[in-house]
């Protein structure tokens, strides 16, 4: 299996070489450094490593208090993942705060897009710009109705902070919030995501519409992939998709950072690097 070539700009480096671990790390940065710097566009792919899976503390005690106090089983689950939304809007994971600036210093002179399999909406707090992003497994900052109804799809945050409001608040116990419902079939809102049986597109379509546009004006262009802890669930948007823009770009360079899978495809050899590490790690 080709697992890249090993990111040090000596040809005769291997991981034996004499630098020292932490030499050997700065090496690779400095490498991708150059790599995008000598790119005319970058293309980012955001995997599920990079996902926010925070959820907030003092809510989800009183969510867990009040449920046992009124010895509710499965009846409030359904709240679950409005704790989430609040979280993701609500709540900083410095950590992964830092990968994104890290990795937007990197390419904010670049002409970039970013395409990220998360739902969490972090990308879009950070400095990236907003109309360079696409996120095609939804968001969990936008809800829709169970039922698919094309005009339900809206923004979350009002709906959330009620029910924020309403966890939090003393006199109010979990069995008696309501649950909002869409406007057209009296359907539940769900979140807009990509688990949804009727999951609707629209709320990133347009964005995907910008990134195939973007794509088709880099064929000839020298172009450096940079994909960041994408696994396989859905392959055919980044794994996959990346892969085969890096085979059929000549000029491209394609680069894995991936601790569970950094494998490589021998189709890309010659300009490919794999690097063997968790992307929120790498972008300290
Ligand atoms: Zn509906």
């Amino acid at each position: 299996m080709y697992l890249g070539d090993i990111l040090c700009p000596l040809s005769t480096c291997t991981f034996e070489c004499n630098a020292t671990k932490k030499e050997k790390e700065w090496m690779k940065v400095e490498k991708i450094k150059k790599i995008i710097e000598d790119s005319q566009c970058v293309l980012i792919g955001i995997g599920t490593d990079m996902q926010y899976t925070g959820l907030n503390k003092e809510l989800t005690e009183i969510f867990q208090q009040k449920e046992k106090q009124e010895m509710l089983e499965k009846e409030a689950e359904w709240l679950l993942p409005f704790l989430k939304s609040y979280s993701c809007q609500n709540d900083k994971d410095i950590r992964q705060a830092n990968a994104y600036e890290n990795l937007y210093q990197l390419v904010k002179n670049k002409n970039y897009f970013v395409v990220t399999l998360n739902d969490d909406d972090k990308i879009f707090q950070s400095s990236f710009s907003a109309d360079k992003i696409t996120a095609p497994c939804g968001s969990m900052s936008r809800l829709q109705c169970i039922n698919g109804c094309e005009e339900s799809i809206r923004e979350s945050e009002e709906i959330v902070n009620d029910i924020v409001d309403n966890i939090k608040n003393p006199h109010i116990k979990l069995a008696d919030i309501a649950k909002p419902c869409c406007e057209k079939c009296g359907g539940y809102l769900v979140f807009n995501t990509v688990g949804q049986k009727k999951y609707l597109e629209s709320g990133y379509i347009k964005s995907w519409e910008k990134y195939r546009m973007w794509l088709t004006g880099t064929l000839n262009k020298k172009i450096c992939l940079l994909e960041l802890g994408a696994d396989f669930k859905y392959p055919s948007i980044i794994r996959w998709a990346f892969e085969k823009v890096a085979f059929i770009n000549e000029k491209a360079t394609f680069i894995r950072v991936n601790e569970k899978y950094p494998q490589m495809t021998e189709e890309l050899k010659g300009k490919a690097y794999a690097y063997n590490k968790n992307p929120i790690e790498f972008f300290q």
